[in-house]
């Protein structure tokens, strides 16, 4: 699967906005957004000013779709099955994000940033109930256990990832176990439960992809 091999920082830049893609750095005063030049570029002014309606709900996809480390062509298939999907198209499309299983593994705190915990599933360190899962976009469902395979505990990312959880706690819709490097995935979170995605309007991107 292509992915985004860029400066990620310039990514938070561009959006005004903390999308957290570097792991513990992004909590630190060495975080770009926390430095005088804010916009990337060679003339930053010039993203300033009045902005239009395409570009605001193309600005609130970008920050979903960077924050989530997806590339254009994956997140739109996310939006169309949310679309298919009864209930509201933003709440589903956040639950479609929020289950996938490298964002699971980073919630749990099993990872310091999603593409972190990409790379872990993507190299077999985590079991879906008791079964070796490698699929990053592997679609979480309530209830389910996630966990670090046996061999893999002592691994240091992992045991550094993790000493984040008495810092910061876990999201509310996920359950887990430190010592046993082990999590259940509660339920799927509301959009307006998602602490990252607090200042995002859902709804922009809905009406961009509608056009
Ligand atoms: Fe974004 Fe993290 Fe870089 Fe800060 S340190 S700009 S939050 S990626």
């Amino acid at each position: 699967m292509a992915r985004y091999t860029g400066p990620v920082c310039r990514l938070c830049r561009t959006e005004q906005k903390k999308l957290f893609l570097k792991g513990t750095r992004c909590k630190s005063d060495k975080c770009a957004l926390n430095k005088k030049r804010f916009y990337p570029g060679k003339d930053p002014k010039a993203r300033i000013g009045k902005k239009s309606d395409y570009s605001l709900q193309l600005r609130e996809k970008q920050k979903i779709k960077r924050m989530y480390n997806m590339l254009e062509k994956q997140f739109h298939l996310y939006f169309e099955r949310a679309l298919r999907m009864s209930g509201v198209t933003g709440e589903n499309l956040v639950a479609m994000l929020e289950s996938r299983l490298d964002n699971v593994v980073y919630r749990m705190r099993f990872a310091s940033s999603r593409a972190q915990a990409r790379q872990i599933v993507n190299h077999g360190h985590v079991l879906v109930n008791g079964k070796r899962v490698n699929i990053p976009s592997y679609g979480v469902k309530p209830r389910d256990v996630v966990e670090i395979q046996e061999k893999s505990k002592k691994m240091l990312p992992i045991l550094d990832a993790l000493s984040e959880v008495s810092k910061s706690g876990v999201v509310p819709w996920i359950e887990i176990d430190i010592d046993a490097q082990k999590g259940t995935y509660l339920a799927h979170p509301k959009a307006g439960e998602v602490a990252d995605l607090a200042d995002i309007k859902e709804q922009l991107v809905v009406e961009l992809y509608s056009k």
